[in-house]
């Protein structure tokens, strides 16, 4: 048995063959060529083949992955007419009269190159997307096609690495986890592997690679993130009861559906579901979460190439506030900067990004902004029960200008005869330690607090979420952080204000009880965990 690990980034357990995914080789040859005009003829036609083969793509990852996760795929469609690749491309045709497969390749080295030396982590896994359009248009003009991973048995697909389009195509029938021994967390990859339920593994190590085979038995374990090659008695058992455990409590979980979530003795709370877009409403369904806690509204400005515009976000919000019926939806205004950069936002390259200029922050000096994601808000709040969160407030002045900006948009709507609904809640993320610390003054100014914990540990514990250097010293129970959410509970509730949490601690049953006991109203969590979260309310006895 070996033993190799890298980075969950899926939880589950998975047993079977490996079939190691053999990208086809396309070895560039560099060849002179008398005609550079019928080299971009070529390439002209390879590159509508490969946007032809793109759009097949998109369309199956559309059904499969929904509409967020497809989007790379028209992203890829708009990389392959960039111009900057395209001017690129041609002129070393032109320039060393070449053939347009090393065009294309040169180009592809160049802009990864330049990707992967970004600072930006978002950026630097688009140097994976450049290579992956290249290689597409390599194959079309030997018009070879991509291969795509498949095999008939079920089987642990290992690989280099996956690019988003290898990893959408994988029949999921047919996979049974995937570890690669390159790729970051933050790639698309990776987050179309979570969307997909596929138990997954990356950055499992170039030794990995070197020693996995085709065919041999494997054990991959998601959640500690270790794959054993042909693993010994003891450890293939083991995996296989943590595999069954995980199934029968998977099962057990479903029976929680339709089920309140109360504790023994009768105190309740809310269980709500938080997401990142549009197509995560089936995950909140399925799970029977009793509303959105946290939509994160930030993702519609990460996947667009531009500012959405307000009838774009009218059209998101009304299609969430739609699907979820009449049960709550919690909007998050803007949460851009820090670790979400958005080129078009043109920000500043910051030393500090977690402590700069970020959310409201940017709202607040960029009110044009602001303006048209609050009308697209109001204006959807006449199809649902819709709530609206401020994230980053670290102050009574920032939340009265707020709440101006907000009265000057329903004067707006209101003079244009749009309708809007009356009982829209206005609530704050408690983040910041300044917040948690003035509730008292913040309380009496909102409905709702919702304490986002991530962030909240971040600026408690002055350690940057974004550092894997610092984790060691992040405690998620530090009694500092759990003094401020009580805090927040109890000026919350003195000022009829209800409080939530929305933040990954929601989410850990250990502090089930804890939250229960400081009154938190509501636990917002990934749509994966409502079941979890209920069982462990329901076996909770607070009047012991
Ligand atoms: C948080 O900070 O806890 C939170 C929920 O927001 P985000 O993770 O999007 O910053
Ligand atoms: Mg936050």
């Amino acid at each position: 048995m070996t033993t190799f690990s890298g980075k969950g980034v899926y939880g589950a357990v998975a047993l079977g063959k490996v079939s190691v995914f053999k990208r086809r080789e396309t070895t560039v040859k560099m060849l002179h060529v008398d005609d550079p005009e019928a080299e971009k003829a070529r390439l002209a036609a390879a590159k509508a083949a490969a946007a032809a083969q793109l759009q097949e793509i998109y369309d199956k990852a559309l059904k499969e992955v929904g509409e967020a996760n497809a989007q790379i795929f028209e992203i890829h469609m708009m990389m392959i007419e960039d111009d900057d690749y395209n001017e690129s491309i041609e002129s070393i045709i032109d320039t060393q009269s070449v053939n347009a497969e090393y065009a294309v390749s040169l180009t592809a080295d160049n802009f990864a190159e330049m990707f992967a030396s970004m600072d930006d982590a978002y950026m630097q896994a688009r140097s994976a997307d450049v290579k992956d359009i290249s290689n597409r248009i390599i194959a079309c003009l030997s018009d070879e096609g991509t291969q795509t991973a498949g095999s008939d048995e079920k089987v642990i697909i290992c690989a280099d690495d996956l690019a988003p389009s290898e990893t959408v195509l994988l029949d999921k029938d047919k996979v049974l986890a995937f570890v690669t021994a390159h790729g970051s967390s933050n790639s698309h990859t990776a987050i179309l592997a979570r969307n997909m339920n596929i138990p997954a593994i990356i950055g499992a190590g170039n030794a990995f690679l070197a020693a996995v085979k085709d065919g041999v038995f494997a054990a991959v374990d998601g959640y500690t993130g270790e794959i054993f090659l042909d693993p010994d008695d003891e450890t293939r058992t083991r995996l296989e009861q943590k595999q069954k455990a995980d199934e029968e409590k998977k099962r057990l979980l479903q029976e929680l559906k339709g089920k309140e979530n109360v504790t023994l003795d009768g105190t309740k709370i809310k269980i709500f579901a938080n997401i990142g877009g549009v197509d995560h409403i089936g995950a909140v369904l399925a799970n029977d979460a009793g509303g959105i806690g946290l939509f994160r509204s930030e993702f519609l400005y990460l996947e667009s190439s531009d500012y959405p515009t307000e009838e774009q976000q009218f059209a998101a919000y009304k299609k969430v506030l739609e699907s979820m019926a009449g049960k709550k939806v919690i909007i998050r205004t803007l949460d851009i900067g820090a670790d979400k950069q958005v080129d078009y936002f043109n920000l500043a390259k910051e030393e500090n990004p977690a402590l700069g200029f970020r959310a409201i922050r940017i709202c607040l000096t960029r009110p044009e902004i602001f303006r048209t994601q609050l009308r697209a808000l109001y204006r959807a709040s006449a199809f649902g029960e819709l709530g609206i969160m401020f994230p980053m407030i670290t102050s009574v002045s920032e939340l009265e200008q707020i709440k101006q900006i907000v009265n000057e948009v329903k004067g707006e709507l209101t003079a244009e005869g749009i309708a809007f609904s009356d009982n829209v809640e206005l609530g704050i993320m408690i983040e910041t330690p300044a917040a948690a610390v003035i509730s008292d003054r913040l309380a009496p100014l909102v409905d709702f607090f919702s304490v986002g914990t991530n962030d909240l540990t971040q600026y408690t514990l002055a350690c940057d979420r974004q550092n894997a250097a610092v984790e060691q010293f992040v405690d998620t129970h530090h009694e500092a952080i759990l003094r401020l959410i009580e805090m927040s509970a109890k000026n919350a509730h003195a000022h009829g204000a209800w409080i939530g949490i929305c933040g990954e601690l929601a989410a850990d049953t250990t502090l089930t009880e804890t939250f229960l006991r400081m009154g938190i109203d509501e636990l917002s969590v990934s749509p994966s965990f409502v079941l979890k979260v209920r069982d462990a309310v329901r076996r909770t006895d607070l009047s012991r």
